[in-house]
Formats: structure tokens, sequence, C-alpha cells
């Protein structure tokens, strides 16, 4: 639906204390039943994961699945991704506190929220703009300030904040764009989705050695694909 300003007709009024009470209880529940129990061990992800309210990044009617196992609708055709797969992102990149991380496919802006909790900076990048902007003042009003959302074409990079310590894809494009290698800094991690447009690709984890990239294939995974305008 178009709307020329005004209030955002998939936005819900804010949840009851019993309802925050519900969603933290679910929360915990998603924490330790999808993602612990599926191997992710690193105690500040969890944490993360257990306090980023998934809830506030959902439409209003896909509030009530917002700790289910599974990604959900954003409008625009995407979706958040899985509460698992963010999770085994976010440990795979090895967060550390004083790390500047660039995101490509802010989405709904959760990837980026959780993250923020275990880094020093964010940026983040998205191609539709009316979901950069959504997920830019979602991120505002939950008080995640070391996030950067900014409308473009995440192929180029960030090049104005590089080089960064981490790189995390959350669209899959066909190969890795260059530009994202380049804007890596040495020694620095790469979390990204590798594969055909339609069907099936393959989660890499890449370090930037001076001899070159160490390629790792960790997960196989179903995202939208990385678009260029
Ligand atoms: N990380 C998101 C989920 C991402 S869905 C979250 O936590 O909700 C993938 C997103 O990548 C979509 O919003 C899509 O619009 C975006 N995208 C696709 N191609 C892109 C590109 N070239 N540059 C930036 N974003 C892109």
């Amino acid at each position: 639906m178009l709307t020329m300003g005004g209030p955002d007709p998939e936005s819900a009024p804010p949840p009851t204390a019993a309802e925050e009470a519900a969603f933290e209880a679910a929360r915990t529940r998603m924490v330790r039943d999808q993602i612990a129990a599926r191997g992710v061990k690193d105690d500040r992800v969890l944490a993360a994961m257990a306090r980023v309210p998934r809830h506030e990044f959902v439409p209003a009617s896909q509030r009530s699945m917002a700790y289910e196992d599974g990604p959900l609708p954003i409008g625009h055709g995407q979706t958040i991704s899985q509460p698992y797969i963010v999770a085994f992102m976010t440990a795979a990149l090895d967060p550390q506190p004083t790390d500047r991380v660039l995101e490509i496919g802010t989405g709904s802006g959760y990837q980026a929220a959780v993250l923020s909790r275990l880094v020093a900076e964010v940026y983040s990048i998205e191609i539709v703009e009316p979901l950069a902007r959504r997920a830019q003042a979602d991120l505002k009003r939950l008080g995640f300030r070391n996030v950067k959302v900014r409308t473009g074409d995440g192929t180029l990079g960030w090049p104005g904040a590089a080089p960064f310590d981490a790189v995390i894809v959350t669209c899959a494009p066909e190969r890795v764009p260059r530009a994202l290698v380049d804007q890596l800094k040495m020694g620095g991690r790469m979390i990204v989705p590798v594969g055909p447009t339609r069907g099936v690709q393959e989660l890499y984890l890449l370090r930037k050695h001076p001899e070159g990239m160490e390629t790792q294939a960790v997960l196989p995974v179903r995202f939208v694909p990385m678009v260029t305008p």
C-alpha cells in the first residue's frame, strides 16, 4: 500500500506490559530452543538475541509470530531472516566490541540491531528506500544509536566508512562483490550467501589474508537475491 505521510498503517500500538512480558518469555525460549540447542554457543551473541525485541521489527500483522522459527514478510517482497540464521551469521563473524561492521541488506533492521549490541559501529545499506527509512526510524525509536543506515546499492559497499573489521551480507549475490572484499581490513571476516538467484545458496565465511581470501562454506541457506539497479 502506498501512503503519503501519516502513520504507518502497518504499525501496531505499543505492546502492553503483559504483552511485553509474554514476548520476553517467548524470546528466552527462542534463544534456548532454536539457537543454543542448534549449536550457537557464543554467550555474547546469545545475550544479544535475548535482548533485541524482534517483535518491534516485524509488521503488526506478524507480531504474534515474531519468536517463531522462520523468516517473516516485511513488505516490498522482502523478509526478516530466521532467528537461527541471524544468530549463526553473527557468531560466525566473531564480533568484537571495537569492530566497525558493514551490513548489506538492512531489511527490517533486526540484524543490524543484534550486531549493534556486540560491536562499536554498524553501517547498513538497503536498496529499497522505504525499507531503509523504516528500519532507520525503528532503530532510532528503540535506542540503537550506533547504527547508520543508508539507501543505496550494497554491491558498491560504503567507501566513505571503509575499511571494516567485518562485513555481513544478508542478500545473495551470484559472486562476492569486489568492492566488499576491497573494503575489508586485512584479517577481517565476511559472511555472505553466494549462489543462484533461485534455489539454495551456500553461506561462506571469508577471511582476508595478504596472500588472498580464505574461504569456508559453512551452511546451505536460502536468501533473497542481491539485486543491482
Ligand atoms: N538483514 C535483514 C534481512 C535482509 S532481507 C533483516 O535483519 O531484516 C535482504 C535485503 O537485502 C532486502 O531488504 C533487499 O531489499 C536487500 N537488498 C537486495 N539487494 C541489495 C543491494 N544490492 N544492496 C542493498 N540491499 C539489497
